[in-house]
C-alpha cells in the first residue's frame, strides 16, 4: 500500500485544532464547543448549544441542510482519557505527523472522525442538501456516556426526529451493528469495629464485602456457563468484574469500613438491573440480618457509578445497508466498547451503528495515533453521506 501524505487528506488541520484543546473528561469543554461554533458560524451555520449538568459542559447540535426533514445525525464525543503517568513521544495536545500518522491525544477517540465532518461542512454547504446532516457533538463520554443525555432530551423533542445515526466512534470503517450494555457501582459496607481478639463481637465489612464479592463471582461464572449468548462479541457472554477495593486500618481491629466497586457488561438478552437486583437481595435477605443482629447500624449502601443501555440493530436494518454502502465495506461486527449509540438507539428511538476510523486499539493509550490512511477512509464516507444526502430525501 502507497502510504499516504498529509498533503493527500484535507482535516488534519481541524483535527489537530481539536487536539489542541485539553478535553480530558474532568476539565470543561466549553472552550473546543466555542470554537466549533465559531468555526461553523463563520461558514453561516447556526449551532445551538446545550447545557450539561455540570458548569463548563456543553453538548453542540447543529443542522446543515433543511430543517423539516429527518436526516441524518453524526455523532461523536469532544472529552478525551486522560494522559497522566504515561510516557508520551512527543506533547499528546500538539498533534504532530508521524511516518503516515497522526499522534495526539484524541486522535481516534474521537477527535478524528470530528475533525473530518467539520472539514466538509463547506462540502456539505456546497451540495445543496435535500436531506440535512445534523452534527450532535457530547461530552463527558468517556465516563459513562453522561454527556450525550442533555442532547438526545433536546433531540426527543424536535419536532422531526432524525431518521439515523452514524456513530463515529473508530471501528476501522466497519459497521458496527451492537454493543453491550453496562452499569456499574460502587458498594459501601459499614461495620463494627472492635479488638480482633473480640472478632466474633464485631461485624467484620472486609469479611461482608468479600462474601458479597465472592456472590457476584458466582454469578459471573453462571452468566459464562448457561446464560445468553451471541458469537458475534470476542467475550459471547455478559460477565460481572469486581474492579477495585479496599477495607481496614490495621490487621488487629476488625474494620468498620471497606467498599468495592463491580460492574455488569450485558448482552441485550440480560437486563443489567436484574442482574444487579440480584446482588442487592443476597445482601440485604442473607448478609445483612447476620449484620444487624450485632449492631442495627450495620449494612450496605450503593451508589451507581454509570450505566448505558447496549445497542442491538438488526443486521438488515435501513442503517446498515447504507452504513454499508457509505463506508464501501460490506462486513459487520459488535464491539466490546460502549458508546453513545445505545442511548440515540433506545432513548431516543433512532435506528444507529457505529463507524468511524482508526483503530480501537490505538486509543487510551500513549502514542495515540490515527493513520493518514484511516483519515483518507473517514473523508470518504463522510463525502459519501454528504453525496446521498445531495440526491435523496430521508
Ligand atoms: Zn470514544
Amino acid at each position: 500500500m502507497v502510504e499516504l501524505r498529509a498533503a493527500d487528506v484535507i482535516s488534519l488541520d481541524l483535527i489537530t485544532q481539536l487536539v489542541g484543546f485539553n478535553t480530558v473528561s474532568r476539565n470543561p469543554n466549553r472552550d473546543i464547543i466555542d470554537f466549533i461554533r465559531a468555526y461553523l458560524a463563520g461558514l453561516g451555520v447556526e449551532a445551538r448549544i446545550i447545557p450539561g449538568t455540570e458548569e463548563g459542559k456543553v453538548c453542540l447540535l447543529a443542522t446543515v441542510g433543511p430543517a423539516g426533514r429527518p436526516g441524518i445525525v453524526l455523532s461523536g464525543h469532544t472529552d478525551v482519557v486522560p494522559v497522566d503517568g504515561e510516557a508520551w513521544s512527543s506533547d499528546p495536545f500538539a498533534a504532530e505527523v508521524r511516518d503516515g500518522r497522526l499522534y495526539g491525544r484524541g486522535c481516534v477517540d474521537m477527535k478524528g472522525f470530528l475533525g473530518i465532518v467539520l472539514a466538509h461542512v463547506p462540502m456539505f454547504l456546497a451540495s445543496n442538501l435535500k436531506t440535512p446532516i445534523h452534527l450532535a457533538f457530547s461530552y463527558d463520554e468517556e465516563v459513562g456516556c453522561i454527556g450525550v443525555r442533555p442532547m438526545i432530551e433536546v433531540i426527543n423533542r424536535m419536532p422531526v426526529k432524525p431518521a439515523l445515526c452514524f456513530v463515529g466512534e473508530p471501528t476501522r470503517m466497519t459497521v458496527m451493528t451492537g454493543h453491550k450494555g453496562k452499569k456499574s457501582m460502587r458498594v459501601t459496607v459499614r461495620g463494627h469495629e472492635c479488638h480482633s481478639s473480640l472478632a466474633p463481637t464485631g461485624v467484620n465489612a472486609v469479611e461482608y464485602a468479600a462474601e458479597l464479592i465472592a456472590f457476584i463471582k458466582g454469578m459471573a461464572r453462571r452468566l459464562e456457563r448457561d446464560g445468553a449468548r451471541d458469537g458475534a462479541y470476542d467475550i459471547p457472554h455478559s460477565t460481572a468484574h469486581v474492579g477495585r477495593i479496599a477495607g481496614g486500618t490495621a490487621l488487629n481491629i476488625v474494620p468498620r469500613d471497606c467498599w468495592f466497586e463491580f460492574e455488569f457488561r450485558v448482552l441485550p438478552a440480560d437486563d443489567p438491573e436484574v442482574l444487579f437486583a440480584e446482588v442487592k437481595e443476597y445482601a440485604e435477605r442473607t448478609l445483612e440480618p447476620q449484620m444487624k443482629a450485632i449492631d442495627p447500624k450495620t449494612g450496605f449502601s450503593w451508589l451507581e457509578i454509570g450505566a448505558f443501555p447496549g445497542l442491538d440493530t438488526a443486521v438488515d436494518a435501513e442503517v446498515v445497508g447504507l452504513a454499508t454502502r457509505f463506508a464501501g465495506n460490506p462486513r459487520t461486527g459488535r464491539v466490546a466498547f460502549g458508546t453513545e449509540g445505545g442511548l440515540f438507539a433506545a432513548t431516543a428511538g433512532i435506528p444507529t451503528v457505529i463507524c468511524g476510523p482508526g483503530d480501537i486499539d490505538q486509543a487510551h493509550k500513549p502514542d495515540e495515533f490515527i493513520t493518514l490512511d484511516e483519515v483518507a477512509r473517514g473523508e470518504a464516507f463522510v463525502r459519501a453521506v454528504a453525496d446521498f444526502c445531495a440526491r435523496e430525501i430521508l
